[in-house]
């Protein structure tokens, strides 16, 4: 299910469910007594994971209070930063007032014990902001950077705005097969004419309007039963205006007789893949990609090595990567390398293989190697009081329906435990207690009608350009704006 909802649950049956204040909430049946202390919870991060659980938590308790505690000055996570700029439709969430506080990071400004001092229960729903390395030599190479911090330098993610990729090559290498790999080759690609009446950031569009990149590879370890990207990302990319497809129909033989044994979402994204590579395309299709000046294409069966050197060791000239055949059956398929090596010349390297989070306080419990908190749907490990939700919680996979599920099922967990009586009793101060400590460490927080505010500021300088919005991207100017 969650493999195939890239877009589908963008464009259709987005579940972000806007306002989220807690009076618009229809009243409750259920088992909460209106006489019980108000439950004191407090949400770390304000991605999807920390609204959604926050969601639920207000839907199915008639008192409890919400306090979210966001690290940027701006909520709403990867729906912001992530989600790529030409996908509006997966961005119209807004959130009507609820207790958000921005611009407050956990682990910096506040603590961990210290949120649990204050409330009955902590959320952490911070996400996975690490990217995995790839752990070849050359990586640190200028000219090599991850997926992840491109793609928050044009959504306009505030640390990744000195990023600043150089596009004067004509060939880009993306090391990753799945939809965030698709997104940044699309973005790439996409002719700046379109991206303009888009949210992307001046600053990025200024810079792919020079770019000169013209042929895009996408590499993955395994082959075209195994792609990690969606149906709805690859068709958009088939037909990607200006641009052409390129695919061996060596690396497609005698798939069409495996199709049967896979599962259906599974089937039609390999049909797609069937059809692109190896039937002639028609008159009109023909013509078109006869006419593109630009590529992208899927480099199968093939392990990056080393990113190669320019002469002058000032940037990345091309990845040494071994060719792979494939060993076992179903998920547990892996690549193995057969000996032989290539070498695929660029002048830029993304790489796109997975995230993990941060340890976020040293009384949490953090397996690095997974990089999630160890959890039994949602409780903490060994930490009552203590609940996670989100990529932190499961790992940085699937979409945000996932998301929505995983964390409505933290939210369920962390009532239980208030029912059965294992969250502490008696009255908690909540964010009166934080925001006294906050502001003696000199930390102002924003508020949702602040962010109200920035957003109103945002359309306005969108507005005479055709673009939606015009991303504020400093969080000092985002500051001096609300006079803080
Ligand atoms: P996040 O969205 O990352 O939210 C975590 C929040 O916690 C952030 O706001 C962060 O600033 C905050 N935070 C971090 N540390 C702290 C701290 N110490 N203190 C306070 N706050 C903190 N899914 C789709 O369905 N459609 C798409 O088109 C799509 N595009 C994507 C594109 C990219 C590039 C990526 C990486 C993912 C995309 N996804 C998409 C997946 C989707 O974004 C995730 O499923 C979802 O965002 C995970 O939610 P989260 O709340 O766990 O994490």
């Amino acid at each position: 299910m969650a493999s195939r909802c890239w877009r589908w649950w963008g464009r259709s049956a987005w579940p972000w469910t806007p306002p989220l204040s807690v009076g618009s909430i229809p009243s409750f049946r259920h088992q909460f007594s209106t006489q019980e202390t108000t439950p004191q919870i407090c949400v770390v991060g304000s991605g999807p994971a920390g609204f959604y659980t926050a969601q639920h938590l207000l839907k199915q308790h008639p008192q409890a209070h919400v306090d979210i505690y966001e690290k940027q000055p701006v909520p709403f996570g990867l729906v912001r930063f992530g989600v790529a700029p030409d996908h509006p439709e997966v961005k119209t969430a807004h959130c009507g007032r609820c207790a958000f506080w921005g611009n407050v990071e956990v682990g910096r400004d506040v603590t961990v014990p210290e949120l649990r001092e204050a409330y009955h229960a902590v959320v952490l729903s911070y996400g996975a902001e690490d990217h995995r390395a790839l752990e070849i030599p050359g990586e640190e190479l200028p000219g090599v950077c991850s997926a992840r911090a491109f793609v928050g330098w044009y959504n306009g993610l505030p640390e990744n705005q000195e990023l600043k990729p150089d596009l004067s090559c004509d060939t880009a290498v993306i090391l990753g097969q799945g939809n965030v790999a698709l997104d940044v080759a699309r973005i790439l690609l996409t002719p700046p004419e379109h991206l303009e009446k888009t949210d992307i950031t001046k600053a990025a569009l200024d810079v792919l309007r020079q770019s000169r990149v013209k042929t895009v590879w996408l590499v993955g370890r395994r082959g075209p039963l195994q792609v990690a990207f969606t149906i709805k990302e690859l068709r958009e990319m088939i037909q990607l205006p200006g641009t052409r497809p390129i695919l061996d129909p060596v690396d497609f033989l005698g798939l069409q007789d495996r199709l049967k044994e896979v599962p259906r979402p599974r089937k039609r994204l390999t049909e797609l893949l069937l059809r692109t590579a190896m039937e002639k395309p028609g008159p009109e299709e023909a013509a078109r990609r006869a006419s593109a000046s630009r590529a992208w294409g899927l480099r199968f069966f093939r392990s990056p090595q080393q990113v190669l050197p320019s002469p002058d060791g000032q940037g990345a000239a091309g990845v040494r990567l071994a060719v792979t055949r494939l060993e076992g059956v179903g998920e547990a398929t892996r690549a193995v390398p057969t000996g032989a090596m290539e070498d695929l010349p660029c002048g830029l390297v993304l790489s796109s293989i997975g995230y993990k989070s941060r340890p976020i306080d040293p009384s949490v419990p953090f397996d690095s190697k997974l990089g999630v908190i160890p959890n039994v749907e949602g409780r903490v490990t060994d930490v009552p009081g203590l609940y996670c939700s989100g990529w932190v919680k499961r790992g940085p996979t699937g979409v945000i329906a996932t998301t929505m599920t995983d964390s409505f099922l933290t939210g369920q967990m962390l009532l239980q435990d208030l029912k059965a009586g294992l969250l502490p009793s008696g009255p908690r101060p909540g964010s009166a207690a934080i925001q006294a400590l906050l502001s003696s460490r000199g930390v102002q927080p924003v508020s949702f009608s602040d962010w109200e505010k920035l957003d109103a500021e945002e359309v306005a300088r969108g507005q005479g350009t055709g673009r939606p919005r015009e991303k504020l991207v400093d969080p000092q100017e985002m500051l001096h704006l609300l006079g803080h």
